[in-house]
């Protein structure tokens, strides 16, 4: 069981801010920032290694489009942060690749 795999197909509620054919972005239940937003690739990816090694390119390229999307949404585009967690010693505590955007402040230098 994956819970953004749950939210990807809607059986787990969220709050949408962009989705586009490869990815959806939704606000984090535990803002860490004004803005706090995952992209997240609809299809299942455990970390971004293994998106890097089992896509041909299209989810990495669509998760890059949908992050300026997102800012441009957000009205962040000045300037905002893209943080990913990669395993666990990264902190990653969802096991399926998102890309958290944080704005709407001047962040600190270690916010998650
Ligand atoms: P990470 O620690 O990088 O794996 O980030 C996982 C993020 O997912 C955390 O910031 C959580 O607050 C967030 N999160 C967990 N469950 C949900 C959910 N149901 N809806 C939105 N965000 C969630």
């Amino acid at each position: 069981m994956c819970i953004f795999c749950d939210i990807v197909e809607g059986k787990i509620p969220s709050t949408k801010v962009y989705e586009d054919e490869s990815v959806i972005a939704i606000r984090d239940l535990n803002p860490q920032a004004p803005v706090h937003v995952l992209v997240i690739p609809r299809k299942h990816f455990d970390n971004i290694v293994d998106m890097a090694h089992n896509d041909d390119g299209a989810y990495s390229a669509a998760v890059v489009d949908a992050i300026a999307e997102v800012a441009k949404i957000e009205g962040i585009e000045d300037g905002f942060r893209v943080i990913n967690n990669c395993g666990e010693d990264g902190g990653q505590s969802v096991m399926h690749v998102h890309f958290h955007v944080l704005g709407g402040a001047k962040l600190g230098e270690k916010i998650l």
